[in-house]
């Protein structure tokens, strides 16, 4: 058995699981399966800005620097990555892919593309949103033109004068159809099947993370109330607007994340983004929607979010609540049952994944320290 603790993925969750560990003064290693760091963050589209407030969202033991503004853009979120681990020197394997993780005696035996090895304590850390996900449309196959996921969006320029359907109902898809206007052919189709949820970046003047923040003392049912009131009331000339936008968080069809700011609103505004029926079925080079509509187009880019990358994982788990997330303890962050093994990068409630993986992977650290 190594005497390590192996950790899986050097994404944001990977990289505070390697800082606490450090830290702790534990062995460990970090193994990631690209040539670079938190890959996730590399390749993301230009207009990309976080939906959560810098000052929350940093590694930890260091602060993203205050000229990055209050929502930080996605690739200045990367080049801060890229200093924090110039600082740090941590001990991560690049190009090493976790192909099969399976119970051995009192540890994990990991199989790599580069070999196998039992540890006592692994940690996976290899992302609640790593991979693209794309519902299966019927003629989805036959669709005579280009079919991508958001995450391989990288420059509005590729689709220069192209007649694009944006599918979804998160920040991905709203972003990505706001960021064309310019580009390609008017309108850009926004397929929407249940609401938007339209949010404020500053209600009162405040960022929205800063009212969280300030609201925390009140007891929980307050809170709720006063933040759904703050953040989640909408834009008055959205609802003119009659889309399919929520009223309110609380009485809302859909589950995407809220859709940030007014610059959706405005693009409908003008004209450069129409709202759409959801996508029923392809025929040919058209996009056919629950109404029965016909559009011919040829690109469609789907903003469908994202699902856990735990392929690797070789053996029976319980499924939390949702029924396709593992169960994990919430006290240890231990899967449930399954001594020494760990998940860090799983909370999405409160303010935000990026500053719940801080609380993550420190608490993870806790719980491991008895092993050795
Ligand atoms: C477009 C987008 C925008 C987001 N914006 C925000 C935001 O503003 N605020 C916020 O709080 N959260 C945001 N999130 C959610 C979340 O914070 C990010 O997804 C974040 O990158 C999660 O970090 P992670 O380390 O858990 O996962 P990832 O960043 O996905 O990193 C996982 C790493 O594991 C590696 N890996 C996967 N499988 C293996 C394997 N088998 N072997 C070896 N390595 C492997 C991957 O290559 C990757 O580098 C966003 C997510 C997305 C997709």
């Amino acid at each position: 058995m190594r005497n390590e603790v192996l950790v899986i993925g050097a994404g944001p969750a990977g990289i505070a699981s390697a800082y606490y560990l450090e830290k702790a003064g534990l062995p460990y290693r970090v193994v990631e399966r690209e040539s670079i760091p938190a890959s996730t963050w590399a390749g993301v589209y230009p207009s990309l800005q976080l939906n959560t407030a810098g000052f929350v969202s940093h590694l930890p033991g260091m602060r993203m620097p205050l000229r990055l503004g209050i929502f930080p853009m996605g690739k200045d979120y990367y080049g801060y990555i890229l200093k924090y681990l110039q600082k740090h020197k941590f001990n991560i394997d690049y190009g090493v892919e976790v192909k099969r993780v399976t119970p051995e005696g009192d540890g994990w035996c990991v199989e790599t593309t580069h070999g196998s090895d039992v540890y006592r304590a692994v940690i996976i850390a290899s992302g609640r949103y790593g991979n693209p996900y794309i519902p299966n449309i019927p003629g989805m196959k036959q669709f005579s033109g280009r079919i991508l996921h958001a995450h391989d969006f990288h420059a509005p320029e590729d689709f220069d004068g192209q007649r694009v359907l944006l599918v979804g109902s998160g920040p991905s898809a709203a972003d990505i159809a706001v960021a064309l206007g310019d580009h390609a052919a008017n309108p850009v189709y926004l397929s929407v099947r249940s609401d938007i949820l339209l949010a404020r970046k500053y209600p009162y003047g405040l960022p929205n993370t800063a009212w969280q923040i300030l609201l925390k003392p009140l007891p929980e049912r307050w809170r709720k109330r006063l933040l759904n009131k703050l953040v989640y009331q909408g834009y008055r000339d959205a609802k003119e607007l009659g889309l399919k936008f929520a009223p309110n968080r609380e009485d809302r069809v859909g589950t995407s994340a809220p859709v940030r700011g007014h610059e959706l609103v405005d693009a409908i505004r003008a004209g450069t983004i129409k709202t759409v029926d959801g996508l029923a079925r392809f025929e040919g080079r058209c996009a056919v929607l629950e109404n029965g509509t016909s559009l011919e187009v040829d690109t469609v880019i789907f903003g469908t979010g994202y699902r856990p990358v735990l392929n690797f994982l070789d053996f029976p788990y319980a499924l939390d609540d949702d029924g396709w997330h593992i169960r994990i303890e919430r006290k240890t962050y231990q899967v449930e049952g399954l001594d020494g093994l760990y998940l860090v990068g799983w909370f999405y409630r409160g303010l935000g994944p990026l500053r719940n993986v801080r609380v993550e992977a420190q608490t993870v650290i806790e719980s491991i320290k008895h092993l050795w």
